[in-house]
């Protein structure tokens, strides 16, 4: 089962505005550009009492509220905060999906084995940005995403909202059509008036009459109010990347040194990507010399990969020349970091036949894993690192015990926070 976080920041260009001006907080108040024909791009929950809503037009709001505070945009300074805000969500999933500057879908599945459960997550994302930030976001949780983001509009504002997947159709059944994704006025007057009133009066709608009604909308809106959504979370591949690294407590001075490190650093991001059911295709590989400088050297694989060897080799043919040259001069490493982007699903495309060999290593690689998530992660070293004489400095791994085990969140229903509305 998919465990899907749809994350929504509360008003979120008059919340960072708010934070450069607190004697706006708890007024009504709005931003827009100050002009005849603009709109209310954001508005202060004050003002929404007052039937002020984004997109309206500038004038209406003035008319709603002749006292409401008009504050003009800088989105220099929201694309800054967005950009801190998404940071927070890969921390936690590579499979991060932005809709808009504020808002993003996160498939977290594959978390919760590092993170706990997907309210877990979602809790600790809302605790982050509170304190990171000092901004509100509002979370859905769900197993499509749907079902999330329609959860995450419930439990507005700073609010979270689990529809565990068992509930999903009592949780949807009584709430408007004008909920369902794609339902604007004009299909929900449609609806309206053939006695659909509640998503619920869709789902049991014989496809059939959808189909008459709304052509092939009509099939995907009756899907959709089953509650079944199977569209994946998709990120931005280009801008989506997971990287693992090591800082040593004695730089390194030899080749072999880093060769053995990297090829537990490879091991550990391996682990991670199988894990997440995710694999890259390009490789970086990071040098910090002594000095504090850096150098770093990236190549694009013929192939996207998931295995610990395939990183291990891309990434060692990179730092090798590089530390072998520059190492007498440099005096030592103090930190290794390999890092693999251009992201997609595992499953997606991957030609096995093609390749026996990596294949091969991938299966025995996921062995390893098994037993590392049962064991955690010192219970495997790479032989090549013990080897190296290392096991001192691994028996103590980072990021092993002590991790949570989770199963799905079985927290209450609804929700943890009220599911209270403005
Ligand atoms: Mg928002």
């Amino acid at each position: 089962m998919r465990q899907i976080l749809h994350v929504d920041m509360d008003a979120f260009f008059l919340s960072v505005e708010l934070l450069e001006r607190p004697d706006l907080t708890g007024r009504s108040c709005l931003v827009a550009f100050d002009g005849g024909r603009s709109v209310v791009l954001s508005a202060s929950y004050e003002a929404r009492a007052k039937g002020i809503r984004s997109a309206m037009p500038l004038a209406r709001a003035r008319a709603l509220d002749p006292g409401v505070v008009v504050v003009e945009p800088r989105h220099e300074l929201y694309r800054e905060y967005s950009a801190r805000v998404m940071e927070v969500f890969s921390s936690y999933t590579p499979l991060v999906e932005p809709i808009s500057v504020d808002e993003a879908f996160l498939d977290v599945t594959g978390s919760v084995r590092i993170f706990g459960s997907p309210l877990a997550i979602a809790r600790d994302i809302r605790r982050r940005i509170r304190e990171e930030m000092g901004l509100t976001a509002s979370v859905g949780v769900a197993s499509s995403k749907f079902v999330a983001k329609v959860a995450s509009t419930q439990s507005k504002p700073d609010g979270l909202f689990f529809v565990p997947e068992d509930r999903a159709d009592e949780f949807l059944r009584p709430l408007p059509v004008s909920a369902l994704w794609g339902v604007g006025e004009k299909t929900r007057s449609r609806l309206v008036g053939h006695g659909m009133e509640t998503i619920g009066d869709v789902a049991d709608a014989p496809p059939a009459l959808l189909r008459r009604l709304l052509g092939e909308n009509g099939a995907k809106l009756g899907e959709l109010a089953r509650g079944h959504d199977p569209r994946p979370v998709e990120p931005r591949r280009q801008e989506k990347s997971v990287s693992a690294d090591r800082t040593f407590a004695e730089d390194l001075t030899t080749v072999e040194e880093v060769r053995a490190e990297l090829l537990d650093i490879a091991h550990r991001l391996g682990a991670r990507l199988r894990r997440q059911g995710i694999s890259g295709q390009g490789v970086s590989v990071k040098i910090r010399w002594a000095d504090f400088t850096d150098v770093q050297r990236s190549r694009q694989l013929e192939h996207p990969t998931d295995a610990s060897s395939a990183l291990f080799e891309a990434a060692f043919r990179l730092a090798e020349p590089v530390a072998a040259e520059q190492l007498p001069a440099k005096s030592g490493i103090r930190l290794l970091s390999i890092r693999v982007d251009r992201l997609a699903r595992a499953d997606a495309g991957q030609q096995f036949d093609v390749f026996d060999v990596e294949e091969q290593a991938r299966s025995a690689e996921g062995a390893m894993d098994a037993v590392r998530d049962r064991f955690g992660e010192s219970s495997i070293r790479v032989a090549g690192v013990m080897r190296a004489g290392d096991d001192e400095r691994s028996s103590g791994s980072r990021d092993g015990r002590g991790r949570a085990e989770t199963g799905a969140g079985r927290a209450g229903y609804p929700g943890q926070t009220r599911p209270d509305r403005p």
